[in-house]
């Protein structure tokens, strides 16, 4: 049975650590980007490269999802079956950090170092 975001608390999450790319080690794939777990592998999973997410401490909200204007982030029913995201469309991020500053559970990491110029781009010249 899937958990959805009511039934649980945001309370007592631990944020993303923000060293996880010097601390913790890549363990798969997953729709194109990198799985990474800790040393001890207690401290759950975090999915993507340019745009992480820890798997764990998303609550579903949503609000991510929203946010983002280049719609980095689909809907996901984790391994533990609770309905959380994952950063399929990383390379689509173009660095607004929108989407770090709505969630609730500081559950998002952006790298700063790359990213879509290209689409970064062709959004502007839409405008
Ligand atoms: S930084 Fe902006 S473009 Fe990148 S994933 Fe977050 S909301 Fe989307
Ligand atoms: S805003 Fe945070 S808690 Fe909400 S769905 Fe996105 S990653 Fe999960």
């Amino acid at each position: 049975m899937v958990t959805l975001f009511k039934d649980r608390a945001p309370s007592g999450l631990v944020p993303i650590d923000k060293h996880f790319r010097s601390r913790w080690s890549k363990r798969g794939s997953h729709e194109g980007h990198s799985v990474w777990k800790s040393e001890s592998e207690h401290d759950g999973t975090i999915h993507g490269e340019l745009v992480a997410v820890h798997i764990e401490s998303c609550v579903g909200c949503m609000k991510c999802v929203d946010a983002c204007p280049t719609i980095v982030f689909t809907k996901w029913v984790s391994d533990l079956e609770t309905e959380v995201v994952d950063p399929s469309g990383e390379r689509d991020c173009i660095f607004c950090m929108v989407c770090e500053l709505v969630c609730p559970t500081e559950a998002i990491l952006v790298s700063r170092d790359g990213g879509s110029q290209e689409t970064l781009d062709s959004l502007l010249r839409s405008e």
